[in-house]
C-alpha cells in the first residue's frame, strides 16, 4: 500500500512530531485496537490517547500487534485531574506507561490545569523530573489559559512544548495562537471538527465542493495551514481513510480568509478556567 507522506511539526525542544494523528477520545476500549490498528494500516504514526479515555492498554496492544519500528511512531497520553501533584503524578504516569507498553513516551501532558485545585504548578515539576530521566521525549500540557502558562515559565523556568486545546473553525483561539507564537508553544488542535458540528457550515461545503473534497477534509487542511498539530477522530474505516487524504490540494488565501470569518467563540467541551473534573 502506498503510504502517504505526514509532515513533521519540529517542536521547541528538537522533538520531531507527526503533524496529523489518530485521536481516541471516547473509543471505547473493546474498538480501540481495531480502530488503531486501522489507522497504522493507512500510514498514521502519531496517537493521541489520555489516562482518563480508559484505552491506553488498547491503544498499546495495537502498536505492539504492528510490527511498526518504536521510533517510527508518536504516543501522546495525559495525566488526569485527579493525579495531580508531584508524587501522584510521578504515579500515574508509571501506570500509564506501563499500560501502553512503552518505557519512553513521546509526549505527556498535563490534561486540565484545574486552577481551583492549584497543583498544575507542582504536576509541571513532575513532568520536568520524567523528561530529565528520559521517560518521556517532550513535555506539554493541555487547556492551559495564558495566565496558568505563565505561572509555569515564572515559578519552573520550563515552557511547554506544546499547548492542547479545543479550535475549530467556530473557536480559532486567535489570541491564544498568538500567545503561543510568541513563546514557540506549538498549537494541538482538539476536536478538530467540533465533533462534526461544523461539517454543515455552507461556506465550508462550498469550499469543499470547489475542491472535490469533503467538509471535514476542508477543515483539516485549514488546521494544518495554520500551522495546527491535529489528529480527528473516527472509528469509521472510510472516514479514518479520508480524513487523511489531505496532501494533494490546498486553500486558497481567500478561502482562509472566508473560514476566519466563521469564528464565533463556540465551545464544545468545558471551559478551562472552571473545569474541576476529578
Ligand atoms: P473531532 O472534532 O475529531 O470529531 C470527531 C467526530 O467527528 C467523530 O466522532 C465523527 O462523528 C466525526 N467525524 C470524524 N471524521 C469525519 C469525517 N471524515 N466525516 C464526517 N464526520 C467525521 O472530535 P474529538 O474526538 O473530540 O477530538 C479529536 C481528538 O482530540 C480526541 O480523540 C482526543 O484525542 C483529543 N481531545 C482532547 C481533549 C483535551 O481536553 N485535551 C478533549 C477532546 C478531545
Amino acid at each position: 500500500m502506498s503510504q502517504i507522506q505526514i509532515p513533521d511539526v519540529t517542536l521547541a525542544d528538537g522533538v520531531a512530531i507527526p503533524q496529523f494523528g489518530f485521536g481516541v477520545f471516547q473509543v471505547p476500549p473493546a474498538e480501540t485496537v481495531a480502530s488503531v490498528a486501522t489507522a497504522l494500516e493507512l500510514g498514521y504514526r502519531h496517537i493521541d490517547t489520555a489516562a482518563i479515555y480508559g484505552n491506553e492498554r488498547e491503544v498499546g496492544e495495537a502498536i505492539a500487534a504492528s510490527g511498526i519500528p518504536r521510533e517510527q511512531l508518536f504516543v501522546t497520553t495525559k495525566l488526569w485531574n485527579a493525579d495531580q501533584g508531584y508524587d501522584s503524578a510521578l504515579s500515574a504516569f508509571e501506570l500509564s506507561a506501563g499500560k501502553l507498553g512503552l518505557d519512553v513516551v513521546d509526549l505527556y501532558l498535563i490534561h486540565w490545569p484545574v486552577p481551583s485545585r492549584d497543583r498544575y504548578v507542582e504536576s509541571w515539576r513532575a513532568l520536568v523530573r520524567l523528561k530529565e530521566d528520559g521517560r518521556i521525549r517532550s513535555i506539554g500540557v493541555s487547556n492551559f489559559q495564558p495566565p496558568h502558562l505563565r505561572r509555569l515559565f515564572d515559578e519552573v523556568g520550563v515552557v511547554p512544548a506544546i499547548n492542547q486545546v479545543e479550535l475549530h473553525p467556530y473557536l480559532q483561539q486567535a489570541a491564544l495562537r498568538a500567545f503561543h507564537a510568541e513563546h514557540e508553544i506549538t498549537t494541538e488542535a482538539w476536536s478538530p471538527l467540533a465533533q462534526g458540528l461544523v461539517l454543515d457550515d455552507p461556506a465550508l461545503v462550498a469550499i469543499a465542493a470547489a475542491h472535490g473534497k469533503s467538509a471535514a477534509q476542508v477543515v483539516l487542511r485549514w488546521h494544518l495551514q495554520l500551522g495546527n498539530v491535529v489528529f480527528p477522530k473516527s472509528v469509521t474505516p472510510a472516514r479514518i481513510a479520508e480524513n487523511l487524504e489531505l496532501f494533494d490540494f490546498e486553500l486558497s488565501a481567500d478561502e482562509l480568509a472566508s473560514i476566519e470569518q466563521l469564528e464565533r467563540a463556540e465551545r464544545t467541551g468545558f471551559d478551562p478556567d472552571t473545569m474541576d473534573m476529578a
